[in-house]
């Protein structure tokens, strides 16, 4: 027994040592000359100057390369969970909340249906309650902007074009443009990190398509700014979340055309159940044609094993993204700058093509707490809160799909969080970003369905215990079913969620 194990500890005392043999050996080689920086960003938005700026302070010699430096006016970030807000303090970005008129959050009022509602607080950490908070995405991005620059970073309005590959397999550098008609520039770095949101055209160069290299648009968000709705709300310095009688709606390829039936939409399915006193505003919005739509994205985070090139990171949305539902980008995208910076300070020598390989690769792998966490989440909440497509075409509504199971699910998850106590608690924790914890979300996820079925049978009686188990089955087979891809999406528990079984397709088509 002994001498078998003690050969299989040879065995791969062996392994280790070939396998980093053979590291070195197909390890590109670098090219000697002298580079232009130490790093270069592509991308100017939330990851890019969070990180721009804390490199800087790191003491690296870093260029951050930004398309477009006006502020944007775009739906795309608007609310930071207190996890997140931790994260940038942690940056020494704190001060970018400052001069914003960002509104503190303190939790969340879900209504559901048109007469229940709960209201979930964030939970108590050291110091008292903890805090999101609520801004416009443009003028947080300028601040990170000025930030960035003042720290010590070299910030260019330039669109990065192509990706400087001399050797085989080695990012050496980025090829810029500043206006359409001009000729490119090289510029030369040891490090280059993409960070260009996601859909980016990079993400499909560097990584390998086996694990998945482009995001599945899963549905579309429609955006409103109502005017002086902060006091109107009936919860305010809350997340207000209406939760519609037949789930909320939600479009994927037919999403109703601008005009006059995205209008009728809004006004006659949407309007009535929101709170009167905000009709007004919403009104006028519509009315006004100021509809913002952007595409919800998913597309799970890099591995060390997906990486196909050398002297290049990717972060951010250009990585990973999931569902906005939870509003956890932006803490997943600190937490990760966080992550890369730790390791990016420790590399002793950022011309050695093999410790950076191995920063990056622990970068990847330490990551995964808090990304994995927030990313099944989203994905989750998403699915059980979206199943119904409701479409309006020529005058006519007509519900699609609507899956029995995912509304017993629904209503199960509301009850479980109208219990309070760690049954809040909880939950709220890891939608903050302050618990990463992937198999506490899975404890929860399954105690939502195990409670649920209880009240089921409860609520069945004596009489009607067959149909009740019956429901109650199809809701645990039905919660397994819809969190198994995530998981194996995000590498947990392999063996027994193997990725080529559990893949994920659109939800909806
Ligand atoms: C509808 C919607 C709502 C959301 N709401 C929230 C929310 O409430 N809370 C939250 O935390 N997260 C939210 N998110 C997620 C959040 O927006 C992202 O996680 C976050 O912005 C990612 O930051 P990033 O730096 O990776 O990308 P971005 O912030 O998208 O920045 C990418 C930057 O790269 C630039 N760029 C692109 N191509 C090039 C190029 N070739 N050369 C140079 N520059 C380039 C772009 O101009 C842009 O400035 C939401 C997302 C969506 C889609």
């Amino acid at each position: 027994m002994w001498t078998i194990t003690g050969c299989g500890l040879v065995g791969l005392i062996i392994h280790r040592i070939l396998n980093k043999f053979y590291k070195l050996l197909t390890l590109p080689k670098p090219s000697f000359a002298k580079k232009d920086y130490d790093v270069v960003i592509v991308g100017g938005g939330i990851g890019g100057c969070a990180l721009g700026s804390a490199l800087s302070k790191a003491g690296k010699n870093v260029l951050v390369l930004e398309r477009d430096m006006s502020e944007p006016d775009r739906i795309i970030g608007e609310l930071l969970q207190p996890g997140g807000v931790q994260h940038l303090k942690d940056l020494g970005l704190g001060h970018c909340l400052e001069g914003i008129d960002a509104a503190r959050v303190f939790g969340y009022q879900v209504f559901y249906g048109d007469d229940e509602q709960v209201n979930l607080p964030y939970p108590i950490v050291e110091g008292g309650r903890a805090e999101g908070r609520s801004f416009h995405y443009g003028r947080f991005i300028m601040n990170l902007r000025r930030a960035c620059e003042q720290d010590g970073a070299t910030l260019l309005e330039r669109t990065v074009v192509s990706l400087i590959e001399k050797t085989p397999g080695l990012i050496e550098g980025v090829q810029y443009k500043k206006n359409n008609n001009d000729s490119t520039v090289d510029v030369t770095c040891k490090l280059v990190i993409i960070c260009n949101g996601a859909g980016s055209s990079f993400t499909r160069q560097v990584r390998s398509d086996r694990f998945g290299n482009k995001p599945l648009v899963v549905s579309q968000f429609i955006g409103l700014e109502l005017a002086d709705s902060a006091e109107k709300l009936p919860k305010p310095n809350h997340g207000n979340v209406f939760v519609l009688p037949t789930g909320p709606v939600c479009f994927t390829q037919t999403l109703p055309k601008r005009g006059e039936e995205m209008t009728k939409y809004l006004l006659e399915y949407i309007m009535p159940h929101l709170p009167e006193n905000l009709h007004e505003s919403f009104k006028a919005e519509v009315d006004a044609s100021r509809i913002k739509v952007v595409q919800n994205r998913e597309m799970p985070g890099e591995t060390p094993e997906s990486l196909t090139k050398k002297g290049v990171v990717l972060i951010g949305d250009a990585m990973n993204c999931r569902h906005p539902i939870t509003g956890g980008g932006m803490t997943v995208t600190f937490s990760d700058c966080k992550e890369l910076v730790k390791a990016i300070i420790q590399i002793k020598d950022l011309n050695c093509v093999s410790e950076v390989d191995e920063a990056i690769q622990s970068f990847y792998s330490n990551r995964k707490k808090v990304a994995s966490t927030i990313n099944i989440l989203a994905n989750a909440l998403y699915s059980i809160l979206a199943p119904s497509l409701t479409v309006v075409r020529n005058d006519q509504e007509k519900t699609i799909h609507k899956d029995d199971t995912v509304s017993l699910l629904r209503r199960a998850v509301f009850r479980y969080l109208q219990r309070g106590s760690f049954c809040q608690t909880g939950p709220l924790s890891l939608l903050s970003g302050l618990w990463h914890s992937p198999y506490g979300l899975l404890f929860h996820f399954f105690s939502v369905a195990l409670l649920g079925s209880v009240d089921l049978i409860k609520e069945g009686g004596i009489l009607g215990i067959f149909g009740s188990l019956y429901k109650s089955l199809k809701m645990i087979t039905g919660a397994t079913t819809l969190i198994a891809p995530l998981i194996a999406e995000e590498r947990l528990l392999s063996c027994v969620f193997p990725r080529f079984f559990w893949k994920r397709t659109a939800p909806i088509k």
